[in-house]
């Protein structure tokens, strides 16, 4: 039995919201985000009076302190954005409440990726017996899991790493990001890095890339970028000889994120407009479809997974081990598209992996940390069915 607070309503909270609501072990669920009316859509499309809502700025710790301190839950799912890892965690310490999140804490004037900020966190968590669950989406998250899996079943070493991310759904706009356009734009237009024997290296932009083919969706051209996974894996699996992430892009969206890119827009330091000051990426989030909307045209499906090749009883072997998820059977069970919908099962069952107990400890985890094999067990059955491959083409 367990009490869970959700932290932001978007795309993604909405599918925690409608997961946590049919898993009978949270008896009570709060979803408060920065705009009240948003939660009480989300609650009213689940019905059944099982979410209540409230309002907070979860900047602001003293109202996430006095919202934790009357709700008092035993969890925070957090999935407003990156932004509020560290007050969100800083509210959790003072009330005593556990923590999860689906993405690593961002400064908001530097678009800056790693989990340093986080981790500092783990002796206040230990010392007051809380746990606190970093990045607990798909990627990260389900990549991470499938990873400790392989490691955990299918190698004794493992040594080459590829998380490879293709969405080829199609919404039918120009140009739309599938989740929060501003983080989702900060990310892509970082310089690239990937990691091998012990060191990081630095790319450009979208730099590198390659055609790889995805089950069920064919040949795609897939970019390498920074992934934020790729910091804690290769310090919970010091085998690893190469790690890096590969997400496909459609040469339309490429084009546009170009001009977005040439002309400014992607800016996130303030610039003077008629007297006030703005962040033209900020502006221009404000003017792009909201990644909430693209579901009711979304078709086609996402393929995620990890392409691992390593040492079993001392043979190489490779494997492959991949979700696919459709953008329309996503959207008719949530009312959201398969990129929210893949952030939020994986956001969900962690959070009942915790309350059932069968992921603990007092400390700061990433998820590769705990058992994968409850987790996996279970991710099928709440609509994310996985597939693996033994000793193929990696292609990588
Ligand atoms: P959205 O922008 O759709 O939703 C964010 C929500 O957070 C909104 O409801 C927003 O409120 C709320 N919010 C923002 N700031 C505050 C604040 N200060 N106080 C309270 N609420 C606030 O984003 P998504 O749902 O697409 O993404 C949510 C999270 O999931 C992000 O952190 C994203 O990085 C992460 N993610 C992780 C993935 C993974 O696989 N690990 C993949 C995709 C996303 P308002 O509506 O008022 O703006």
């Amino acid at each position: 039995m367990s009490k869970v607070l959700i932290i932001g309503a978007g795309g993604v909270g909405t599918v925690v919201a409608h997961k946590v609501a049919k898993n009978e072990i949270f008896t009570d669920i709060m979803l408060a985000s920065r705009t009240k009316s948003k939660c009480d859509q989300i609650a009213a499309a689940v019905g059944g009076n099982r979410i209540q809502t409230a309002q907070v700025d979860a900047d602001r710790v003293e109202e996430l302190v006095a919202l934790m301190r009357s709700f008092q839950p035993d969890i925070v799912i957090n999935v407003a954005l990156p932004y509020q890892d560290l007050t969100i965690m800083d509210a959790c310490l003072e009330c005593g409440v556990n923590y999860l999140d689906t993405a690593n804490y961002e400064p908001k004037d530097e678009a800056h990726f790693e989990y340093s900020w986080q981790w500092a966190y783990q002796d206040r968590f230990k010392e007051k017996g809380l746990t606190a669950i970093l990045g607990c989406g798909f990627d990260p998250g389900v990549s991470a899991i499938f990873t400790a899996y392989a490691a955990k079943h299918h190698f004794d070493e493992i040594q080459y790493l590829d998380i490879v991310d293709c969405n080829a759904g199609n919404h039918g706009k120009a140009f739309a990001t599938n989740f929060n356009p501003e983080i989702n734009i900060r990310e892509i237009t970082q310089n690239g890095r990937y990691y091998e024997n012990g060191q990081w290296i630095k790319t450009g932009p979208l730099e590198i890339h390659k055609s790889l083919t995805y089950p069920n969706i064919g040949k795609r051209d897939s970019y390498l970028l920074y992934h934020e996974e790729l910091e804690s894996l290769v310090k919970n699996f010091p085998t690893i000889k190469r790690a890096r992430f590969w997400m496909t892009f459609g040469q339309e969206y490429l084009t546009h994120l170009r001009v977005i890119q040439d002309i400014g827009m992607a800016r996130i330091d303030e610039v003077e407009y008629n007297g006030m000051k703005i962040v033209p990426l900020q502006f221009l989030k404000a003017v792009l479809p909201d990644p909430k909307s693209l579901g009711a045209n979304y078709h086609g499906q996402t393929s995620i997974g990890c392409r691992i090749r390593g040492i079993k009883d001392g043979k190489e072997r490779t494997y492959y081990i991949y979700n696919n998820c459709d953008h329309e059977k996503a959207y008719k069970e949530t009312g959201t598209q398969a990129v929210s919908y893949t952030t939020g099962v994986p956001a969900a069952l962690g959070a009942a992996m915790f309350a059932r107990g069968l992921w603990k400890g007092a400390g700061v985890y990433n998820v590769e940390q705990f058992d994968p094999d409850p987790f996996l067990a279970e991710l099928g059955e709440q609509g994310l069915p996985w597939v693996e491959k033994f000793d193929i083409d990696l292609e990588v």
